[in-house]
């Protein structure tokens, strides 16, 4: 056989092997710029290049809900340099409200002021570029306790050209970014490790149970929009991340695309204190269950040390 049909026929064989392509998935970062405590500047520059930097390398499309109270003090362009950053890497930004209230705790209107408070200077960074503010992040993805509230507020959504950024994969990195991060703090770095693997491995299992229920509730795999937080954890796992995309064979795709799938045009319709997310919400207006009893739970160890650390005094990271 002749080299070069030899190679063809290697190229057949491998093509044939690979599995196809599965469903898409886009990665959505909270609490930009950067999530967990108070830190010097040039330590949130940091970690905004290496996330970047990760994300860019592993040809993973993202978009960054930010809370611009965050960007307030004496560093403030500098911290407006790191959306700046996010742009740059050709990635999106979206409003994730200014102070990152809750909607169940506060009253619509005061939420309102805040949501249009909290887009000026992304908005601005956006419409310089020739681009526009599309997506809103819900904090902890209370959407309303109240029809009323529910209501209020998406109209003034509709109002101020607004699309919701749904959740419906979620690997419960905030619990293990708070011990992470005092950790490191400690100078505990062999228990930081500890904790990052500990995430590794349960982000490792969660994913495949995100699909697998995506695919009892519509009998097909829907394209998945990842929740994930711009944190130091995962800016030091993305790299590990990107794996997890890559052996569960998922596209990586914009959040655009993704909600392109028909199934983010199903009614949610919850209304409530809690914030759930997006598969729950469909799983009650279509009436099918999912599968809870198989889901991974988070690590004992990384939850009790989460929910101390949220006990203390100090201003902690919020989902
Ligand atoms: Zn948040």
């Amino acid at each position: 056989m002749a080299a070069g049909v030899r190679a063809f026929a290697v190229a057949c064989a491998l093509l044939a092997a690979a599995p196809a392509a599965a469903e898409p998935v886009a990665l959505t970062f909270d609490d930009l710029p950067v999530f967990g405590p108070v830190r010097p500047v040039a330590e949130q520059a940091a970690i905004t290049r290496k996330l970047l930097r990760g994300l860019v390398r592993h040809h993973l499309p993202a978009i960054g809900f930010v809370n611009e109270i965050n960007l307030e003090g004496a560093d403030r362009a500098a911290r407006v340099a790191l959306l700046t950053a996010w742009l740059d890497a050709g990635m999106d930004l979206g409003n994730h409200t200014y102070s990152h209230l809750s909607l169940t705790r506060t009253p619509v209107a005061d939420y309102i002021g805040d949501t249009a408070n909290g887009e000026v200077v992304t908005k601005s960074l956006l419409v310089e570029r020739g681009r526009t503010m599309r997506w809103f992040r819900y904090p902890y993805l209370e959407t309303g306790p109240t029809a009323e509230t529910r209501r209020t507020f998406d109209d003034w959504l509709t109002t101020a050209n607004y699309r919701v950024a749904p959740v419906t994969l979620e690997n419960s990195d905030y619990l293990f970014a708070d011990p992470y991060d005092a950790a490191l703090k400690a100078g505990q770095r062999r228990r930081a490790k500890a904790i990052r693997l500990e995430y590794i491995r349960f982000s490792a299992a969660i994913v495949p149970w995100y699909r697998s229920a995506g695919l009892a509730l519509f009998g097909r795999r829907p394209a998945l929009v990842w929740l994930l937080h711009a944190s130091k954890l995962n800016a030091d796992s993305i790299g590990a991340l990107a794996k997890i995309v890559h052996n569960q064979k998922l596209t990586p795709v914009n959040l655009d695309t993704a909600m392109a799938d028909p199934a983010y045009r199903t009614p949610e319709n919850y209304i409530g204190p809690n914030g759930i997310e997006w598969l729950e919400r469909w799983s009650l207006t279509l009436h099918r269950d999912l599968p809870w009893e198989t889901m991974p739970k988070p690590p004992k160890d990384i939850a009790d040390e989460s929910a101390a650390l949220d006990d203390e005094p100090v201003a902690h990271g919020t989902p």
